[in-house]
């Protein structure tokens, strides 16, 4: 059988605080999450290296790089990770190109996995490649950053709240790339976040901390609704973020026209070409589920999904619809009873085009071929 991803055990105190933490992860993306305070970057940092802990083992895909009774603490670049923190520091009197081919240098030839200009495409950063890193935007920045770290083709990718710097449209972007690079190049992701939509459009299992210690792990989509993460989580500010293609840009017509899975939604406008990708973001709450079509209503969007999963969690029930792609919507517990809803139903999604939110960056950064 194959090793796992990553297998840990951690305890590490600080004055007033312990971390002590146990888990497996399998390969894929897996995010940690929880409230601050809880111990995700002191978690992060134990498996970078950047922090020793008190007791414990860390290995990856079998290969032990801490362990306090054989005496092994592999120091960070030894380790082959990448590593991308919140407002990234790049070498600031480089070019992107620069930054992006020191780490390509640094790693010998028979491990190398891709190469600057494939990264550079990827991140949609060609133009910007003799552009000082210190001339960047913020979402610029964090997209060097990311092609940086995997420049050095790393086992493992750990990203320390990527995107919380950024605008919400920016924080799509990045979502965005980081979903591509994942499928292009495959490298395992731990990612940490306190945002449970975050986790929950790029994770597909989580790590969920309170207080140093471990709540549970498993599939994104079970944590989300576990009794222990309900008390820490805020469902009303639950989003889907999930990508989507352009159809229409909405320039005549004034409405997008996007593909979700199966469906075609009407959202405003955006700037993007057809037949790009971009990532679009709708909060639970604004889901309505029915089981007609209501006769005549001012929302645009009308939409055929199945039900997959009912999860009465506190006041509140998430309902994970399947459109060809996964949502989940936040009902009342009376809507779930007058709606008979379970398991395998087929409903209708009712969406006003003002509740779907086209995750794109900022004027300035416009000009960027993101
Ligand atoms: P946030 O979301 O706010 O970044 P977090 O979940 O990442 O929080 P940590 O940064 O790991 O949490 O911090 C966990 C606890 O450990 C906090 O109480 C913090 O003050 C403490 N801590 C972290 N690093 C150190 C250190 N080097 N020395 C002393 N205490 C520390």
């Amino acid at each position: 059988m194959n090793a796992p991803l990553l297998d840990f055990s951690v305890s590490k105190r600080f004055e007033g605080f312990h971390l002590e933490c146990q888990a497996t992860f399998d390969s894929g993306v897996t995010a940690v999450f929880g409230p601050s305070g809880s111990g995700k970057t002191t978690l992060l940092n134990c498996i970078a290296g950047l922090v020793t802990p008190d007791e414990g083992h860390i290995e990856v895909l079998g290969r032990t790089v801490f362990s306090s009774t054989g005496r092994t603490n592999l120091p960070p670049e030894r380790r082959r990770f990448g590593y991308v923190f919140q407002d990234a520091a790049l070498f600031p009197h480089m070019t992107v190109y620069e930054n992006i081919m020191y780490g390509y240098k640094l790693t010998p030839v028979e491990r190398r996995k891709t190469d600057p200009e494939y990264l550079a495409e990827l991140f949609h950063l060609t133009p910007l490649m003799e552009r000082s890193v210190t001339n960047l935007s913020g979402g610029e920045r964090q997209r060097v950053a990311l092609a940086r770290a995997l420049a050095t083709s790393p086992e493992l990718l750990l990203l320390d709240e990527p995107v919380a710097s950024l605008d919400v449209g920016l924080r799509g972007i990045i979502l965005e790339h980081l979903k591509r690079s994942w499928r292009e190049l495959g490298t395992p992701m731990v990612y940490v976040s306190h945002s449970l939509s975050e986790a929950l459009a790029i994770a597909e299992n989580a790590l969920v901390l309170s207080r140093g210690k471990r709540v549970v792990y498993g599939k994104t989509s079970e944590v989300l609704v576990h009794p222990d993460v309900s008390k820490m989580a805020d469902y009303a500010t639950l989003e889907n973020h999930v990508e989507a293609t352009v159809v229409a840009t909405g320039e005549r017509e004034g409405l997008a026209e996007l593909k979700l899975g199966d469906v075609v939604l009407l959202a405003p406008r955006v700037r993007r070409d057809p037949g790009s990708v971009v990532m679009i973001s709708v909060r639970a709450g604004d889901i309505i589920l029915a089981l007609d079509v209501p006769p005549r209503m001012s929302a645009r969007n009308v939409l055929q999904a199945t039900v997959e999963e009912i999860h009465e969690v506190g006041s509140r029930v998430l309902v994970y619809v399947d459109v060809g792609t996964r949502l989940v919507a936040e009902i009342t517990p009376s809507a779930l009873e007058e709606l008979s809803l379970r398991k395998g139903l087929d409903v209708y999604l009712i969406l006003k085009t003002n509740s779907i939110t086209v995750l794109d960056a900022p004027d300035e950064e416009a000009d960027s071929p993101s």
